[in-house]
């Protein structure tokens, strides 16, 4: 295990905001790809609406919440050699790819940008939790 405290020369960050940025990019545009595959991009209208889109990131959450008050080591049926709690947060992350791809949003720089911010300021955040 990492001590993630104290580890991380310069160097090193740099070629792993390259790599995170690009594997998130990545992620984006095979769940983008995925999703509008399986018709989750399909309308009458054409319209859609992204209000629903966060709403349904919000319920692969609340299915994680549900699982750590269920078994928090329960194994998912779906993906037999993954934790449930994993295979829940996957289904968020992969929601907000999806997202991500359909509004064109850089999420990989936009996490690593963010990321550098958040590594330059104070202890929790100046905040009590
Ligand atoms: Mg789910």
């Amino acid at each position: 295990m990492n001590d993630y405290k104290n580890d991380n020369p310069i160097i090193e960050k740099v070629a792993n905001d390259e790599l995170i940025e690009a594997g998130l990019n990545q992620a984006v545009d095979t769940m983008h790809r995925i999703s509008i595959k399986h018709g989750f991009w399909d309308s009458v209208d054409g319209e859609w609406n992204p209000a629903e889109k966060i709403a349904l990131m919000h319920s692969e959450l609340s299915e994680a919440l549900e699982v750590l008050r269920k078994d928090p080591n329960a194994m998912s049926e779906k993906t037999p050699d993954c934790l449930a709690l994993a295979e829940e947060l996957a289904d968020t992350l992969i929601r907000i790819f999806d997202f991500c791809g359909k509004m064109h949003l850089d999420i990989g720089k936009a996490v690593v940008a963010k990321s550098h911010y958040n590594e330059s300021r104070p202890y929790k955040h100046g905040k009590k939790f």
